[in-house]
């Protein structure tokens, strides 16, 4: 038997606490049986545990598993009430908002749409403060809020929420971590956990953690929006480089014979497959989501735009399959929606990639269909109370 001293025993028991709350808010309610099974913990250990949550208020016990036949036995479920986060995704054109508890269950949201010539920082904090007030009025009574996530379709420094570029908002150094951090404190008198994290990123982690790619451990989310981000988790980890930054598959050179792009450089993924390109070419004054109905319907030109949009679209792929050897890529925004449409001229270009890479790759839409990106900030905000989430509860609980 191995003993360890006081701190190194309390610190596993804080790790097996937090993988255990991990596991139901990321799964839903288990029997005891089957966090024993989970943890490879004996039945007494995982007792104390749940009951320790339950103390907290984060978890409680009933009676029998949904569709259960025989004696009931007693379930642990996540209580949705006890711990709240505000998830924004800022989108080039319009920000939502949603409050969730834990488990996952979305109390609140609102869509606001703005315009991205007017959309400053200062803008968009007074947007994101005055969007969490509206939604803390709508949390259940004696909800803790534990976290803000926010996405940005930029290159964020995650640490300090430091947003380096985001080209199609225009910004360019925007401390929005700390800002946003500050504006609540004076607001609520204290600052919860708040997460900045780009667009893709978030997308990539609501879908390994919820969405199509649960059972896949190599992933690609690319967001959809008027540029192209890159999520890339491989062997169940973020895959984001040396400073975070990596994963901006939109600015890779496929035709350096191309449009200008917001970037500086000349040619990116983007110019050809984003938003803006497909409204260009397909239906000048629409939305993206317009041209491709458009083309659904038969409009000739709005279908030829989008199935040049394909056509790049199965060439930038290939790459990804080259480079990455990824199970499932998943398309967020409106290479969602373009998908149905593009599927043959995908699989064409993608067949272009090395056969031992191709044949395992699958191209797939998004489980969590427009909100990817929101439920991924929603995890990101849960992050501070899953790691340790005794000590969460009890510092709220004294600050308030
Ligand atoms: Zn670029």
């Amino acid at each position: 038997m191995v003993t360890g001293t006081a701190s190194t025993q309390d610190d596993l028991r804080r790790l097996n606490r937090a993988r255990l709350l991990r596991r139901l808010h990321e799964a839903g309610p288990a029997r005891r049986s089957d966090l024993v099974a989970f943890t490879g913990l004996n039945r007494s250990t995982v007792g104390v545990l749940v009951s320790e949550l339950a103390d907290a208020g984060l978890v409680c016990e009933v009676a029998g598993m949904p569709g259960q036949v025989g004696r009931p036995s007693l379930r642990v479920e996540p209580i949705a009430e006890s711990a709240v986060v505000v998830a924004i995704d800022v989108q080039v054109d319009s920000t939502v908002i949603a409050l969730l508890g834990l488990g996952g269950r979305e109390f609140w949201r609102r869509d606001l749409e703005h315009s991205r010539a007017d959309y400053t920082p200062k803008v968009a904090l007074k947007d994101i403060v005055s969007l969490t007030r509206q939604a803390l009025r709508r949390a259940p009574a004696g909800a803790v809020l534990v976290g803000v996530g926010i996405g940005v379709p930029g290159v964020v420094d995650h640490a300090d929420g430091l947003v380096r570029f985001a080209p199609n908002l225009g910004w360019s150094d925007v401390p929005l971590g700390d800002m946003v951090r500050s504006a609540l404190a004076s607001e609520f008198g204290s600052a919860p956990y708040v997460s900045v994290s780009n667009d893709a990123d978030l997308g990539a982690l609501a879908e390994h953690v919820r969405g199509v790619g649960v059972d896949s451990r190599n992933l690609i989310y690319l967001s959809g929006e008027v540029g192209i981000g890159g999520g890339i988790i491989m062997n169940d980890r973020p895959m984001v480089g040396a400073g975070g930054f990596g994963g901006e598959v939109g600015h890779m050179v496929v035709d350096p014979d191309g449009a200008q792009c917001r970037c500086g450089a000349t040619g990116c993924w983007e110019t050809r497959i984003g938003r803006d390109a497909l409204v260009r070419n397909g239906g000048p004054g629409l939305a993206a989501e317009d041209v491709i109905a458009a083309a659904a319907a038969g409009d000739a030109r709005a279908r030829e735009a989008v199935d040049e949009a394909g056509r790049w679209l199965g060439i930038g792929l290939a790459n990804l399959v080259n480079l990455f050897n990824p199970e499932v890529i998943v398309l967020g925004g409106h290479l969602r929606l373009m998908l149905p449409l593009v599927t043959g001229a995908v699989y064409r270009e993608v067949h272009h990639a090395l056969p031992a890479a191709r044949e395992q790759v699958r191209v797939d839409v998004p489980a969590l269909k427009g909100d990817s990106t929101l439920i991924g900030a929603a995890e990101a905000a849960f992050e501070g109370l899953l790691a340790d989430p005794i000590s969460v509860i009890a510092d709220q609980a004294s600050a308030s």
